[in-house]
């Protein structure tokens, strides 16, 4: 069976069972330290327009953008200012 290529697309939809664990560890965040929703939100959309999205991974810092844009104080590594 041929290999798919990579999804521009987020882990919860390219891997459920891994987009779930990374969920679960952004619940697990202290409130403080979380971007909010709206943010989140934003940030996400902009990851799934990016052509350095794979499978839910940014090519550019090799983090689960579901996780690292979860965190407030994180920036996307690849295009200054995008968020
Ligand atoms: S370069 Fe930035 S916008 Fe693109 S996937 Fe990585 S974190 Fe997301």
């Amino acid at each position: 069976m041929a290999e798919r290529p990579p999804c521009r697309c987020l882990l919860r939809q390219a891997n459920p069972d891994l987009g779930k664990i990374v969920a679960d560890y952004v619940d697990s965040l202290p409130e403080d330290a979380k971007a909010s929703p709206e943010v989140y939100r934003q940030r996400l959309a902009a990851c799934e327009s990016c052509p350095r999205l794979a499978d839910g991974m940014c090519l550019d810092c090799g983090c689960y953008v579901e996780a690292r844009a979860a965190k407030a104080r994180m920036k996307c590594p690849g295009v200054p200012g995008r968020w």
